[in-house]
């Protein structure tokens, strides 16, 4: 049930960004290291957003690829299998630089009659 309280969490955020506007649709990024189906969340954001402002919008994803970086030497790559070590250096201390996203990218609201995209960040 992990994509039920993530579309809750989405619900939560779009409802307070609109402001008492109806929302159209929600753009967003979704990193590939996001153990999260897709599919799945769509289904519960449309159970979620039952009676509320966010009813019927569309929930629209961008999968973001995953983008390691060392932390001694600043290489970037995308790995190709789960190996966490910098092909460069060989330093093992790295940070995932992109592909654990889960982020609201923009809402799109209708503001009197006309829609209006926004941006929460
Ligand atoms: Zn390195």
């Amino acid at each position: 049930m992990h994509e039920l309280s993530l579309s809750s969490a989405i619900l939560e955020t779009a409802l307070r960004h609109a402001e008492g506007r109806r929302v159209k649709s929600v753009q967003m990024r979704i990193g590939t290291m996001r153990q999260v189906v897709p599919d799945s969340l769509g289904f519960y954001f449309d159970i979620v957003t039952r009676g509320t402002l966010c009813e019927g919008a569309e929930l629209e994803h961008e999968r973001v690829a995953t983008l390691l970086r060392c932390e001694s030497c600043a290489r970037e790559w995308r790995p190709e299998l789960p190996i966490f070590r910098c092909p460069g250096c060989g330093c093992g201390e790295v940070e995932i630089a992109a592909g654990n996203e889960f982020d609201i990218d923009s809402i799109v609201v209708e503001e009197n009659e006309e829609t209006k995209c926004i941006a929460p960040r």
